[in-house]
C-alpha cells in the first residue's frame, strides 16, 4: 500500500471520542490550527468536548453501540463537516481495525496505524504469536486458536497455577479473571467469556501464567510513515485495581538504566516487528527481575501525559504530524528524560462502597490552577452531568518535579485542593494512595490496592473545634450571601451586627455519628462562638470557594460548598462532611431497608447466583448486574434466607429498583 495514500497534510480533524481525550486531542490539534469536529450522543448534548470543538455532530442515541461505535454514523459526521481526517482517542473504536479500514475507504487519514497492524498487534493472542517469533520474552501461556473447554483446562495444568484467564480482544482489565485451582477454572472462563462477549464482541481467552507480585511496566513507542521508530522511555503503572490503572508513573521508579535500556530495546523490537506506524505502547510485567510482553496497544493511552511531562513532547502532535506524513522530528539519543512525572486517575466513583460508579451532576467542580508543575486534563466542568453510560473518568491528574518524591507531593496538594460535590468521586482514596508510605518507598506490586483498601478508605477523622465554627461560618456566609439578592432575609437586616446581643444554635453530624452541637453568639460586641464550656472569639474574612477563618488568633483557609443540608468543608485537618441539623428543617430520617437488595445503577441482570429460599452467609453473592461494562456482584447484607428474587437474567433495571429480598436469620 502506497503509505501517501495513508498518511497527508490535512487540516479539518474529527475526534471519535468523548470526555478529558477528546478535549485533549483538541487543544493540542487548534494550536496546530486545524479545525476540530466533535462527536456526541443524545447524553452527552451538554458536553466539554461539544463546547471546545469548533463543529460538532449529533450520533445517535446515549448507548455507546449507537453512537461513539457506529461506524457510519461516524463517517457520515465526518461527511458532512468536511472532515478529512479521524482521531480515536482511546477506548471505543480506537483499537478497531474495521473502522480503521472503514476510514481508508471513505478518503480520510486514520490518525494511527494502518488496519493491518492492528490486526496484528490489536489480540492478545496474534501479538504474543509475533512477539514469540521476534524474540521478545513472554509470559509463559497458551495463545493459541482452540478454544474447547479441554484445550483450554489442559494449558491451565501445564502452565501450572495460578494462571490468568484473559480475553483475547480486552481492555480495561475486563475480561480477565485470575485462577488459582482446577475447580476455579470453568467458572472463571465462563464469566470471563460473559463479560467479553458484552465489552468486546469477542469471548476469545487466552491463558497466561499469573506472574507472582507483579509490576506494570511499558514502554512509550512512536513510528513514522518513513521508517523511523523511537522509544520514549517506560511508564510504571504498578498500581491497579481490577487490572486497570489508577496511579502512573514515569519513570519507572524500579529500573536502573541498564534494565531502562533494555526493556526499551524489547519495545522497539516488538514494534519493529511490523513496522510499526504511529503512537503505540507495549506493556510488560516484571517479577522484580525480568520483563515479559503481555500486549501492544495500538493507540494513544490514558496515562500518555507523564511521558510528555518527562520527556517535553506532545504526543498528540506527534501523532498528527505522523498523520500528515512527516518524519518523526528527533533522532533516538535526542529524546532526553527529565525529572519525574505521577499521574492520578479522578473517578465518579465510591471507594467506600467497592467503588460503585457515581452518578448525577456535578454541582461544585474546583481544581486547583495549572501552575507550579501541576497538570489537569479534564473532560467535565461544574454543573456537568456523569451519565451511567460511558466510563466514569472525569479528569486526570498530573505533577512533574524534579524528583519522585517532589513529584508526589504537588500531585497530593493538588488533590488536595480539589472540591468535586454532587457525585461522589475517588480524590480522597487517590491522595491516601499516593502519599502511602509504601507507595513512596516503591514497595509495591499489583495487588496493593486490594490488600490496602481498609487503610485507603478510612473514613474522615472526626469534626473537631475547627470544623465545628468553620460549619457555623459556612451557614452564616451562606445566609449573608443570600441576603445580598434576597431583601426579605433576616440577615438583610441583622447581618452580623444586630442590635443587641442575640444567640443561634446549630447541630451538626457526620453520616450516623452522634450531633455536635455549637452556639454562635452575636450582636453588640465581637461574635464568638461557644461549645460546651468553651467560648471562641472568631472572624471570617470570605474569599473565592471559601474563607479564612481566625480562631483563638489562628487564621486558616477553609474551602466550603453547601448543598441543602449537606456541609462539605475543607479546612488543614482533612476533608469534612457534615449534616446540619436544622430545627427548622423537619429533620426526617430517610429509611432504606436494608434486607432489600436494590440495583445502586441502572444495568442489566447477568446472572442470577442463588435460589429462592437459601440460606446466605453475610456476603454470599446474590447476583450479578453488569453496571457501565463492569461486573458488580450483590451479596447478601447478613446471613439469612433469600426470600425472593424479582429480576431475570437480562432484565434491563433502573437506578434504586428492587432486585432480592433477604430475611436475616435468627430473628
Ligand atoms: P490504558 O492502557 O491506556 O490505561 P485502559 O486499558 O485503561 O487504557 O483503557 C483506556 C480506556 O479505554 C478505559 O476507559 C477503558 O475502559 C477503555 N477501553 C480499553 N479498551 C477498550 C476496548 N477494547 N473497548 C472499549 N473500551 C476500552
Ligand atoms: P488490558 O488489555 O485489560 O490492559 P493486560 O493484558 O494489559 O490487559 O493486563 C492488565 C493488567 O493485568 C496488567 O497491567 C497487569 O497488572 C496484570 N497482568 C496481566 N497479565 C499478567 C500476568 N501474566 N501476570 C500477572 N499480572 C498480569
Ligand atoms: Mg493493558
Amino acid at each position: 500500500m502506497d503509505r501517501s495514500k495513508l498518511y497527508r497534510r490535512f487540516r479539518t480533524l474529527l475526534i471519535a471520542n468523548r470526555g478529558e481525550i477528546a478535549c485533549r486531542v483538541i487543544r493540542t490539534a487548534r494550536a496546530m490550527g486545524l479545525r476540530t469536529v466533535a462527536v456526541y450522543s443524545e447524553a452527552d448534548r451538554d458536553a466539554m468536548h461539544v463546547a471546545l470543538a469548533d463543529e460538532a455532530v449529533l450520533l445517535g442515541p446515549a448507548r455507546a453501540r449507537d453512537s461513539y461505535l457506529n461506524v457510519e454514523r461516524l463517517l457520515e459526521a465526518a461527511r458532512k463537516t468536511g472532515a478529512e481526517a479521524v482521531h480515536p482517542g482511546y477506548g471505543f473504536l480506537s483499537e478497531n481495525a474495521e473502522f480503521a479500514q472503514a476510514c481508508l475507504e471513505a478518503g480520510l487519514v486514520f490518525v494511527g496505524p494502518t488496519a493491518e497492524m492492528m490486526t496484528a498487534m490489536g489480540s492478545k493472542s496474534g501479538s504474543k504469536a509475533l512477539m514469540e517469533k521476534a524474540g521478545v520474552p513472554l509470559v509463559p501461556g497458551y495463545h493459541g486458536e482452540a478454544q474447547d473447554d479441554a484445550t483450554l483446562a489442559n494449558a491451565a495444568n501445564k502452565i501450572g497455577f495460578p494462571i490468568l484467564v484473559k480475553a483475547s480482544a480486552g481492555g480495561g482489565g475486563r475480561g480477565m479473571r485470575i485462577v488459582r485451582s482446577t475447580d476455579e477454572l470453568a467458572p472463571a472462563i465462563v464469566s470471563a467469556k460473559r463479560e467479553a462477549k458484552a465489552a468486546f464482541g469477542d469471548d476469545r481467552m487466552l491463558i497466561e501464567k499469573y506472574v507472582d507480585n507483579p509490576r506494570h511496566i511499558e514502554v512509550q513507542i512512536i513510528g513514522d510513515s518513513h521508517g523511523n521508530l523511537l522509544s520514549l522511555f517506560e511508564r510504571e503503572c504498578t498500581l491497579q485495581r481490577r487490572h486497570q490503572k489508577v496511579i502512573e508513573e514515569a519513570p519507572s521508579p524500579t529500573l536502573n538504566a541498564a534494565q531502562r535500556e533494555t526493556v526499551c530495546a524489547a519495545a522497539r523490537k516488538a514494534a519493529g516487528a511490523v513496522n510499526y506506524v504511529g503512537a503505540g505502547t507495549i506493556e510488560f510485567v516484571s517479577d522484580g527481575k525480568d520483563v515479559f510482553f503481555i500486549e501492544m496497544n495500538t493507540r494513544l493511552q490514558v496515562e500518555h501525559p507523564v511521558t510528555e511531562l518527562i520527556t517535553g513532547i506532545d504526543l498528540v502532535e506527534w501523532q498528527l504530524r505522523v498523520a500528515f506524513g512527516e518524519a518523526l522530528p528527533l533522532r533516538q539519543d535526542e529524546i532526553k528524560l527529565n525529572g519525574h512525572a505521577v499521574e492520578a486517575r479522578v473517578y465518579a466513583e465510591n471507594p467506600t462502597r467497592n467503588f460503585m460508579p457515581s452518578v448525577g451532576r456535578i454541582s461544585t467542580w474546583r481544581l486547583p490552577a495549572e501552575t507550579g508543575g501541576l497538570r489537569i486534563d479534564a473532560g467535565y466542568r461544574e454543573g456537568d452531568t456523569v451519565s451511567p453510560y460511558y466510563d466514569a473518568m472525569l479528569a486526570k491528574m498530573i505533577a512533574w518535579a524534579p524528583t519522585r518524591d517532589i513529584a508526589i507531593d504537588r500531585l497530593n496538594r493538588g488533590l488536595l485542593d480539589s472540591d468535586v460535590r454532587g457525585i461522589v468521586t475517588n480524590i480522597p482514596f487517590l491522595s491516601a494512595l499516593i502519599t502511602h508510605p509504601k507507595v513512596r518507598a516503591n514497595a509495591i506490586d499489583t495487588g496493593f490496592i486490594e490488600r490496602e483498601l481498609a487503610d485507603l478508605t478510612q473514613s474522615a477523622p472526626a469534626p473537631g473545634e475547627l470544623e465545628l465554627c468553620a460549619a457555623v461560618a459556612a451557614i452564616v456566609d451562606d445566609e449573608r450571601k443570600a441576603a445580598q439578592t434576597d431583601a426579605s432575609s433576616p440577615w438583610q437586616t441583622f447581618g452580623w451586627m444586630p442590635v443587641g446581643r442575640r444567640q443561634r444554635s446549630f447541630a451538626f453530624r457526620v453520616g450516623h455519628g452522634p450531633e455536635q452541637k455549637i452556639t454562635l453568639n452575636y450582636g453588640s460586641g465581637p461574635s464568638t462562638l461557644a461549645i460546651g464550656e468553651r467560648e471562641l472569639a472568631f472572624t471570617v474574612v470570605p474569599k473565592e470557594g471559601g474563607f479564612d477563618l481566625t480562631l483563638d488568633g489562628v487564621k486558616s483557609s477553609v474551602a466550603a460548598v453547601i448543598d441543602g443540608h449537606e456541609l462539605y468543608l475543607r479546612t488543614r485537618n482533612g476533608r469534612f462532611d457534615l449534616h446540619w441539623v436544622d430545627p427548622f428543617g423537619g429533620e426526617s430520617e430517610e429509611h432504606v431497608g436494608e434486607d432489600k437488595i436494590a440495583a445502586p445503577l441502572p444495568g442489566t441482570v447477568v446472572a442470577v447466583l442463588a435460589e429462592e429460599g437459601a440460606k446466605l452467609e453475610k456476603g454470599a453473592p446474590i447476583l450479578t448486574l453488569e453496571v457501565m461494562k463492569m461486573e458488580q456482584t450483590l451479596r447478601a447484607p447478613f446471613a439469612g434466607v433469600l426470600k425472593s428474587i424479582r429480576c431475570k437474567v437480562g432484565d434491563i433495571v433502573q437506578e434504586g429498583v428492587e432486585l432480592a429480598v433477604v430475611e436475616p436469620s435468627g430473628e
